[in-house]
């Protein structure tokens, strides 16, 4: 009789993973130990600022339970709201399960407050790929600020990353809001730091004192142990999937900052007149509060898996962005393989050192929004979680594969030697 049925996973006893590449990585452990110890300074500032404001905003038990409907009386969400500005130095926040992204979060506040007629100014160049269709750049779907008589335009980054400051100066007069974006996305500047950002905001009140200046914050929550909102920003913006979510949120976003252009974006979010009075928060209070609780210490292991992969790639010969051993504004390690084989194994082999399907095998594809296939491995509890280990990149030259996350640092770090490792099986790493 046949077997149909194999009910085994292959056995094995642990990870095979070459010694030349173990050598490395025990080398890239002692590069790491100056940055570990600042990135574990930076953890616990930020651990404390987050545990006094659930103190000092008497989180407790009844704010773990949900509510349904209308979402009238809400007080986990309402004391969540509370919490989240304080972690973030913000004078009010919002934080919702029901913010599709962060996309989704960043159009609602940008909807919120632009008028037609307003004009938006981008000072750090063209915004992340996903807002272009918000801002009407690109043209595919209907509704984009361009729609509604919104006018944009941008400062360009010098090749350091740094906007020009008189150019700065220059454009935002008449302008209402102008936006930052701290993370590089998928681009190889450096990301802000959040002494960058406080230096572009004071060009920019100063030419202009009543502009609203709003970051999207994507990848830089508790990455240093302030945020933008402390250094001058009126309005911050961000995923749930991402940092601040701690690996814990099972979707959202938020949006933090002043008063009342918070209160503006609520407008938007539900309807004018309801606002933030309604919003069921269903079941997910819970799972919000214990992420942010979580956010400190789980991007600090997502910055070590980065400066691990820093240090341990370009031992191997691949140059890395940024550097080991240099600033971090946000979590993200870019890697220049350097070829589409090198690119391709690589992010298979993160996928195979993976907690969830790691069986599967990644394929380039043609992503709605881009030119160029893109490939993408994502073994994550929440879908698409890119606080979770995760490596993605266009299959165009320099060919570079953009790692982030890393719920913890020991999973992270094999999940990146597997990605070694299936580079070595495929004949695309150099050992000696
Ligand atoms: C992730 C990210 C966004 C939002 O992306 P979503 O996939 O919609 O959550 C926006 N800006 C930057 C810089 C990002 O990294």
């Amino acid at each position: 009789m046949a077997e149909i049925f194999d009910p085994k996973p292959p056995v094995k006893k642990g990870f095979v993973i070459e010694e030349r590449i173990l050598k490395a990585a025990a080398r890239a452990d002692e590069d790491c130990e100056a940055a570990f110890k600042e990135i574990d300074r930076i953890a616990r500032r930020n651990g404390e600022k987050v545990l006094y404001a659930f103190v000092n905003n008497h989180v407790s038990a009844a704010c773990m339970n949900g509510s349904s409907g209308y979402g009238y009386d809400d007080v986990g969400r309402d004391t969540l709201d509370k919490v989240f500005a304080a972690a973030v130095g913000a004078e009010d926040a919002l934080v919702r399960h029901s913010i599709a992204s962060g996309t989704a979060a960043l159009t609602t506040a940008l909807f919120g407050i632009l008028r037609p007629g307003d004009k938006m100014v981008s000072l750090t160049g063209r915004p992340y790929d996903t807002l272009e269709e918000v801002i009407g750049l690109r043209r595919t779907t209907g509704g984009s600020l361009a729609d509604f008589g919104i006018e944009y335009d941008q400062v360009e980054l010098s090749p350091e990353g740094k906007p020009d400051v008189a150019e700065v100066f220059r454009k935002v007069k008449g302008a209402k809001l102008a936006y930052i974006q701290r993370s590089k996305g998928y681009s190889l500047r450096p990301s802000l730091t959040v002494a960058d950002i406080a230096e572009i905001i004071k060009a920019a009140k100063n030419a202009s004192p009543d502009i609203i200046v709003m970051v999207d914050n994507c990848y830089g929550e508790f990455v240093e142990t302030s945020e933008p909102t402390e250094a001058g920003a009126d309005l911050i913006v961000g995923s749930l999937i991402k940092n601040p979510g701690g690996g814990i949120a099972r979707t959202g976003g938020y949006i933090a900052g002043k008063k009342a252009l918070v209160e503006l974006c609520s407008y938007r979010l539900t309807c004018p007149g309801v606002g933030r009075e309604a919003g069921a928060s269903l079941d997910e209070n819970r799972s919000m509060y214990q992420g942010l609780f979580m956010a400190p210490e789980v991007v600090a292991n997502a910055l070590k898996t980065a400066e691990f992969t820093s240090a341990v790639m370009s031992r191997l010969g691949f140059e890395c962005f940024p550097a080991a051993g240099t600033r971090r504004g946000d979590i993200i390690t870019a890697v220049l393989l350097k070829n589409p084989e090198n690119l391709i194994a690589f992010c298979r082999g993160i996928q195979a050192g993976s907690p969830v399907d790691s069986f599967v095998t990644p394929e380039p594809w043609d992503m709605p929004g881009y030119d160029d296939q893109v490939i993408m491995a994502a073994g994550t509890f929440n879908n698409g979680a890119s606080i979770e280990l995760s490596a993605d990149g266009p299959i165009r030259e320099p060919y570079a594969a953009y790692v982030q996350g890393g719920l913890t640092y020991a999973t992270g770090r094999m999940g990146v030697l597997c990605g070694l490792q299936e580079m070595f099986e495929k004949g695309c790493l150099k050992l000696f």
